[in-house]
């Protein structure tokens, strides 16, 4: 009998461990949410890069080919993927990942979006044209999108719905500690005034009370242009602006050059997870984006 017990318990063993539930995040930001969450029952792939431009990503056939395997695509939403996850959801041939259903998950859905505008006007090159994307600057946004994402692991993963309960509890109470050490250690940058390359840190600035003047861009996505930069350091004169931010994937040369002329600092923030090497992780990129901040700031 006892044997046979034993026999019986290395044959469970011996058992493949359920697979892990296929993610295809669009953005690094939620790809590491979605680790966050769903530890080793969840396997990841994230379809871009800190050092891509989200708002233009060509719909790679290796893009096509994750979302045939995935079980939850984890989008950005607010049409900042509209260049290529149609494409690749209509391709896949996956009904189950397909708006609407439970295995596609849309995270700005969740939150109150910036900017949202009044009239909409693509023709001249708006990629914001469903108001600011980039929600996930603010961590508190983070915190909701957290909640909803948990829940939609358990729901298509129903076997291991405590599991992603425990995983969501514990990094709620873990990020709600990070956000207030972030908030006492940012309050010097209360009301600092500031010009970014293009609206990447609409969130960052109004959580921490920082005051954008403008962008180098003439429109979100537009490339900076001569006239626009020199109305800025027009501006310079009355308001001066104490920085200048931009992100690891735009390019240094508009905002060196409007850092040089004004006298200012031009500050790299890695904006998402890679973006730099300190920021490994959603902690280390909040982390990372306030030490650089206040470096500028002495
Ligand atoms: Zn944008």
């Amino acid at each position: 009998m006892r044997r046979l017990l034993i026999l019986f318990w290395l044959g469970l063993a011996a058992l493949p461990a359920a697979a892990a539930v296929e993610v295809l995040a669009t953005v690094p930001e939620w790809g590491a949410l979605a680790r966050e969450l769903g530890g080793d029952r969840v396997r990841v792939f994230t379809a871009t890069t800190a050092l891509q431009d989200p708002h233009r990503i060509d719909a790679r056939p290796s893009l096509l080919a994750r979302a045939r395997l995935a079980r939850l695509v984890v989008a950005n939403g607010a049409e900042l993927e509209t260049g290529w996850l149609p494409v690749v959801l209509r391709e896949s041939g996956n009904a189950s990942i397909q708006p609407g259903r439970d295995g596609y998950f849309e995270a700005a859905a969740l939150v109150q979006r910036l900017d949202v505008p009044h009239r909409v006007d693509r023709a001249q090159g708006d990629v914001h044209a469903a108001g600011n994307p980039h929600v996930h600057l603010d961590p508190r946004n983070v915190l909701k999108v957290a909640g909803g994402l948990g829940e939609r692991l358990a729901r298509i993963d129903p076997d291991n719905a405590a599991f992603y309960q425990a995983r969501l509890a514990a990094f709620t109470s873990r990020w709600q500690a990070a956000m207030a050490r972030w908030e006492k250690a940012a309050a010097p940058l209360r009301g600092v005034p500031v010009v970014v390359h293009h609206q990447s840190f609409a969130y960052l600035s109004r959580w921490l009370g920082m005051e954008e003047l403008g962008a180098l861009e003439p429109k979100p996505g537009v490339e900076p242009s001569s006239g626009q930069l020199a109305a800025l350091l027009q501006r310079q004169r009355e308001r001066p602006a104490r920085m200048v931010l931009r992100t690891a994937y735009q390019q240094a040369a508009a905002s060196e050059w409007f850092a040089g002329r004004a006298g200012i600092p031009a500050v790299l923030l890695p904006f998402t997870v890679g973006g730099s090497s300190a920021a490994g992780d959603l902690f280390g990129l909040f982390d990372d984006s306030i030490e650089r901040l206040l470096q500028a700031l002495r």
